[in-house]
């Protein structure tokens, strides 16, 4: 990933992001950093780049002439990165998003951190003195972003503030890839107390739980600690956990019907659009797919008049899931919403995990591109070189040579298990088994249920999930879609 940054201090970015954990990040090429002295930049023959504001005031001003230059020049050298990289893959939205850090903008969260981190460019603008001409705010800011309710004198400490905080999302920036998971605001959950050596430091003992070795008792023990200590010092986001779990354990009494809605929850993917009454619209984190909870036609068409359905058509590739099918005759009456798939999902609610007998199974990369478009046309290139990129997709190799993987299976934007193919050549030898079996396995260790749709109809997968243990639901599910372009990325 790589940071932009238009400043007029560049040194004081270069010793704050360039050190440590980002340090060695750019090292081995996984974040690059590009400040530009905006100094540089100016048409004034003494380097001048602040004026005073017209009607009077206090302070100086950054004028627009040196800003908008400044920013042309980074728009040029990614336009060139582009054409360079010349993988014939378009910049999802068009333009790189630019963000003037401001106390006028929205404020700065771990969520936003989680959305930013899915760009490959951004730009960051740091004002200084009173602010920026507000022309050129107008000609290059596509995101107004506060570090919180106080005024500072300058945009590089909070430019720096949340580029540390994207930057750790990016994969591969943390060695463990799971760390960013487990930690405060996931889940709306705080931390739970972390010790380290000795055991005993002034008197104070570590707590015992933690020397014994029994991982279930561990995972019991923090997550008691993480409630406990959300509750005294956030309860603002205990009563969002609390709500939370609620609507979960409601869901659970038709688990193989809302499996979808029960770990989008509790896995903390997707945020509320809007609630109205039971009825609730939740929009899958990063993406354009929607999932719909209404009981009845009638709500579905007040929640969505209440969320301003009009403007959530607006968007081009939406798609929305919807488990009732008067919901669905009336999505597709009143909107025109195109039905794009018919499925039926599968869940695996036991504890133990399955037996997998192929092992050699590892993540692929966007290299393994080709490969695996080659074999899933079903699936949309971008789509599924999205999921490489997100490191989550796996293949299974039959020989350690190998270069390319005999099967492989994914995870979906959403979070249910998809994508699954073995070669021609390899059929009828359990690969199937063992690379759902495996992933199956990866999501139990981590705490979830494991779940994917079938394709109504597609007898071979309905025995695959039933063959290793999957309760199929009894009723069907509609990905609705706003173009009758029947994409079947999520089948
Ligand atoms: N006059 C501006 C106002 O009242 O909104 C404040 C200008 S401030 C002194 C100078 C620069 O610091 C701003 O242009 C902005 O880039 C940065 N800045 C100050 N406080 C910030 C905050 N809470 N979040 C993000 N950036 C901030």
């Amino acid at each position: 990933m790589r940071f932009h940054v238009l400043t007029l201090f560049p040194e004081m970015l270069e010793q704050g992001l360039c050190q440590s954990i980002l340090g060695r990040a750019v090292q081995r090429g996984q974040l690059s950093f590009h400040m530009v002295d905006i100094r540089d930049y100016t048409e004034d023959k003494h380097g001048k780049v602040d004026d005073y504001p017209y009607g009077g005031g206090a302070g100086m001003l950054m004028q627009a002439q040196p800003v908008y230059d400044a920013y042309l020049s980074v728009a040029a050298e990614i336009a060139a990165g582009d054409s360079r990289q010349g993988d014939g893959e378009a910049r999802p939205g068009g333009r790189v998003r630019t963000i003037y850090v401001t106390p006028q903008g929205r404020t700065f969260t771990q969520r936003l951190a989680r959305e930013l981190a899915q760009e490959e460019e951004l730009v960051f603008l740091c004002g200084h003195y009173e602010g920026v001409d507000e022309r050129v705010l107008e000609e290059i800011v596509t995101d107004y972003v506060s570090l919180g309710d106080y005024v500072l004198t300058g945009g590089e400490l909070p430019a720096m503030v949340m580029i540390d905080a994207i930057a750790r999302l990016v994969p591969g920036v943390l060695h463990n890839g799971e760390s960013a998971e487990d930690e405060s605001f996931h889940n709306d959950l705080l931390e739970y107390p972390q010790y380290s050596r000795p055991e005993v430091w002034r008197g104070k003992p570590v707590p015992e739980v933690l020397l014994s070795g029994n991982h279930k008792n561990i995972q019991a023990w923090r997550l008691e600690r993480s409630l406990e200590r959300t509750r005294q010092r956030r309860p603002d986001l205990y009563e969002r956990y609390q709500m939370r779990q609620d609507f979960i354990r409601e869901l659970a009494k038709h688990k193989r019907r809302y499996i979808h809605l029960m770990e989008l929850l509790s896995r903390d993917m997707a945020w509320e659009v809007c609630r109205e009454g039971k009825s609730l619209l939740l929009n899958v984190e990063n993406t354009q797919i929607y999932v719909l909870y209404a009981e009845s036609s009638q709500e579905a068409g007040q929640l969505l008049k209440q969320c301003g359905a009009d403007r959530l058509w607006e968007q081009e590739h939406i798609r929305i899931l919807v488990c009732q099918e008067d919901v669905r005759d009336f999505l597709t009456e009143r909107y025109g919403l195109a039905v794009g798939g018919v499925c039926r999902q599968a869940c695996y609610t036991r504890k133990e995990s399955l037996r997998v007998q192929h092992r050699d199974i590892r993540p692929l990369t966007v290299d393994d591109l080709e490969h695996v478009a080659g074999r899933y046309p079903t699936c949309e290139r971008a789509y599924l070189r999205q999921r490489l990129l997100a490191g989550t997709m796996y293949g299974v190799y039959m020989s350690g040579g190998e270069t390319s993987p005999a099967g492989f299976i994914g995870i979906h934007e959403d979070g249910s298990m998809g994508m699954l193919y073995v070669d021609e050549a390899y059929r009828r030898q359990g690969l199937a088994s063992s690379l759902e079996g495996w992933l199956v396995n990866r999501h139990l260790k981590r705490g979830e249920i494991p779940y994917c749709r079938v394709e109504d109809g597609n007898l071979a997968a309905m025995c695959l999930q039933e063959k290793l243990g999957l309760c199929l639901c009894g009723e069907s599910m509609w990905w609705l879609e706003k173009r009758k372009n029947i994409c079947k990325n999520f089948l």
